[in-house]
């Protein structure tokens, strides 16, 4: 039975969909003016990982993971580029979705665009003010008023007051309450503006979120995530404008994935600690760059090193040497197997993916004893996390870096080695090793014959 942490209630809480069988799930995404870093990776890969595991599960997923295409930085950047708001986010759009299949993310079933759900969004903020809860301020703007909404702060865990005297707010003369948040803003020359009841202008950020899961997944649906630094205030104003304008819960279970660090400070562009995705991939393989963030549970801090990169790399090296020899596979999974059973147990406990990715490394350790079911296994259950199904030879050899002998070198180097050994020569067949290792291979003695990887 699967439990995931809520982050409105704090704890662990059994699994249970509105409809059985199936599962509607948000997750909000990226906003589209520049390229994707490694904290939008995380995000990607976390909530692919939850979408699989919720499909292997037997459930039917509805998965919704918005782009946000119109907003400040995106309008500045365009401005900056001498070019439209819409052929630079058409342009990111293109980039983010190159970076998720490189990264063997799964697209989401709807990828709905802000500017493509206005109409939706006014019909909310016109709810929000029919209900007192909203307020078209003298500027033109229009803004949520927090005090109107007595939950507001659940999510957060703090009340009113502390978020007041805790969280960054603006002053502005326009608001009635610091905390008030603006569902439109009134237009401002040069920019992107629609018609409203309230004059010309564009959406706030919080209220497209709020407008379409509920056209897309309905007014009450299973999970939404996002990033931790969302909970406050986006997913805060995201309850409050969806409960507050349709009267009834929103979401059963919040789920929020933990910061990418370096160094142990979060990544983030005023530190200048800060790497696009692209970056990351020009160095290491997607794979493992996949490997390496599931490798940390979904709600732990991700440290970023190269340290860190390198031993992730080592880490799926050593699973895919045990593979070796063994394709992919089409065929179902046997869940009763024992380490079926461990890895399920993991994966069950909160998307436990660290101990899930634990059961594949006893598994290669069985499939190099000569375990060819072991083998097999990890085939498949690398699968439902999107990895381990690359040929084993490409993947070692795919390392990338230059060692100074070609393949087929290298091929006769191992094979000169095979017949030193054969010879009982093991002086020659170590010091063929040694050669090798120099130049920055590594072989390794498996069951099916030796095979090598660049180190
Ligand atoms: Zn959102």
């Amino acid at each position: 039975m699967l439990h995931i942490h809520n982050t409105l209630t704090r704890v662990k809480e059994e699994f249970v969909p509105l409809i059985p069988g199936k599962v509607r799930m948000y997750v909000c995404g990226m906003t589209v003016y520049d390229l994707c870093h490694l904290g939008h990776a995380r995000v990607f890969v976390v909530f692919d990982m939850v979408t699989r595991w919720l499909r292997a599960s037997g459930y039917v997923v509805e998965y919704v993971r918005n782009i946000t295409d119109v907003d400040d930085k995106i309008i500045k950047r365009a401005a900056e580029n001498n070019e439209t708001p819409a052929a630079l986010t058409e342009r990111f759009i293109n980039e983010m979705h190159q970076d998720e299949r490189a990264l063997g993310v799964l697209p989401p079933n709807h990828e709905p665009r802000a500017t493509a759900y206005v109409a939706q969004m006014l019909g909310l903020i016109g709810q929000l003010i029919d209900k007192g809860l909203a307020y078209p301020a003298p500027n033109g703007d229009v803004y949520y008023s927090v005090r109107g909404f007595p939950a507001y702060g659940r999510l957060s865990g703090k009340s009113l007051d502390e978020l007041r005297a805790g969280e960054r707010v603006e002053v502005d003369a326009s608001k009635r309450d610091p905390l008030d948040f603006v569902l439109w803003k009134a237009a401002k020359p040069g920019e992107p503006a629609w018609e409203s009841p309230w004059g010309s202008g564009r959406p706030g950020w919080h209220i497209e979120c709020s407008a379409m899961s509920a056209d897309l997944l309905g007014k009450h649906f299973d999970i939404h995530g996002g990033g931790q630094d969302l909970q406050f205030p986006h997913h805060e104003n995201e309850i409050a404008q969806s409960e507050g304008a349709h009267g009834c819960t929103f979401v059963n279970y919040w789920m929020h994935n933990g910061f990418v660090r370096v160094d142990n400070e979060k990544m983030s562009k005023s530190l200048g600690n800060f790497f696009t995705i692209r970056e990351v991939l020009q160095k290491y393989d997607a794979e493992v760059v996949r490997f390496f963030i599931l490798r940390a549970h979904y709600r732990s801090p991700l440290h970023y090193s190269d340290a860190h990169l390198d031993d992730a790399k080592n880490a799926l090296n050593r699973l895919y040497v045990a593979l070796k020899g063994v394709a992919p596979t089409a065929e179902p999974l046997d869940w009763m197997h024992p380490a079926a059973q461990s890895f399920k147990a993991a994966m069950d406990d909160d998307f436990n993916t660290p101990e899930a990715l634990a059961v594949l490394f006893e598994l290669a350790g069985s499939a190099n004893r000569g375990d060819n079911a072991a083998a097999l296994l990890l085939r498949k259950l690398g699968g439902v996390l999107g990895l381990l199904q690359r040929d084993a030879a490409d993947f070692l050899k795919s390392g990338a870096t230059a060692s100074g002998f070609s393949e087929a070198e290298i091929d006769a180097m191992i094979e000169a080695r095979r017949h030193a050994r054969i010879a009982k020569d093991f002086a020659e067949s170590d010091r063929i090793r040694q050669v090798l290792l120099a130049a920055g291979v590594v072989l390794e003695d498996a069951a099916g014959g030796t095979i090598w990887r660049r180190a």
